[in-house]
C-alpha cells in the first residue's frame, strides 16, 4: 500500500501516534524480569570480581582497604544489571502484537537508554526515536518498543549496532513496511577521556522499506521528530 503524506498528517488518536516517553507503560521492572537475571546468572561474576580485582592493583591501589573491599563484587554485580541484555533477540520483546484497522504512521520519540562502549566499557547516554508503518494493521504495544531499546542497550555495545539491531527487530518481528530508527547520545568515552568534548552528541540512524525509499515520508518523519 502506498503511504501518502497526508495519511500522516492527520493522526486519529486511536492510532496513536507521536508519544512521548512518560506516556509509556513501563510498570513492570526489566531488571527483576527473572528470565532475563536467568540469562545475566551465567555471567561469570567471580571472574569479574577478580579482574576488578587485578585493575585496582594495576592502579596502584590496596583492594584490601575498607573502602574497596566491596569493590570488585560490587562491580561485577553491577554488570550483570549493565549486560542482562547480551543473550537476549530484541525482537523477542515484541511478545504481542495486535491488529488495527490503520496503515499509519507510528511513532514514539525520546525514549531514555544508556548503554555500555564496546571500546572502552565506559557508558553512552541518549534516547531512542522509533517511527514504523505497520503492515495489514500489525501493531504492538508501546512498552514493547521501549523493551526493544532497552535490551539492544543492555550488553558492550556500539552506537551504530544498537541502531541496526532495533530497526532489524521491528522490521522483522511486525514486517513492517518501513521503520526509521534515529539514536542520540552522548559517549563518555569522548567526555572524560581522549577528545574530551562534553555535551557532544552522537546520531545513527537506521532506515528500512517505505521510509528509506520514500523521500518526502521521511523528511515529514524529520518534523515531526523535531517538534519540541
Ligand atoms: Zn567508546
Amino acid at each position: 500500500m502506498e503511504t501518502s503524506i497526508n495519511s500522516i498528517s492527520y493522526f486519529r488518536p486511536a492510532a496513536v501516534s507521536a508519544t512521548r516517553h512518560g506516556g509509556l507503560d513501563l510498570s513492570s521492572s526489566l531488571v527483576d524480569d527473572e528470565e532475563k537475571l536467568a540469562v545475566a546468572n551465567k555471567i561469570d561474576s567471580e571472574k569479574v570480581a577478580l579482574g576488578v580485582r587485578m585493575i585496582l592493583e594495576g592502579l596502584g591501589d590496596n583492594p584490601d582497604r575498607e573502602g574497596l573491599l566491596e569493590t570488585p563484587a560490587r562491580v561485577a554485580r553491577m554488570y550483570q544489571e549493565l549486560v542482562y541484555g547480551v543473550n537476549v533477540d530484541p525482537a523477542s520483546e515484541i511478545t504481542c502484537t495486535f491488529t488495527e484497522e490503520t496503515e499509519e504512521l507510528v511513532l514514539v520519540k525520546d525514549i531514555p537508554f544508556s548503554s555500555v562502549c564496546e571500546h572502552h566499557m565506559l557508558p553512552f547516554v541518549g534516547t531512542a526515536c522509533i517511527a514504523y508503518l505497520p503492515k495489514d494493521g500489525k501493531i504492538t504495544g508501546l512498552s514493547k518498543l521501549a523493551r526493544v531499546v532497552e535490551v539492544a542497550s543492555r550488553r558492550l555495545q556500539v552506537q551504530e549496532r544498537m541502531t541496526t539491531q532495533i530497526a532489524d527487530a521491528i522490521e522483522t518481528k511486525l514486517k513492517a513496511r518501513g521503520v526509521l530508527v534515529l539514536l542520540e547520545a552522548e559517549h563518555l568515552c569522548m567526555s572524560l577521556r581522549g577528545i574530551r568534548k562534553p555535551g557532544s552528541k552522537t546520531l545513527t540512524t537506521a532506515l528500512r522499506g517505505e521510509i528509506k525509499e520514500n523521500t518526502a515520508l521521511r523528511q515529514e518523519i524529520m518534523t515531526l521528530l523535531s517538534r519540541p
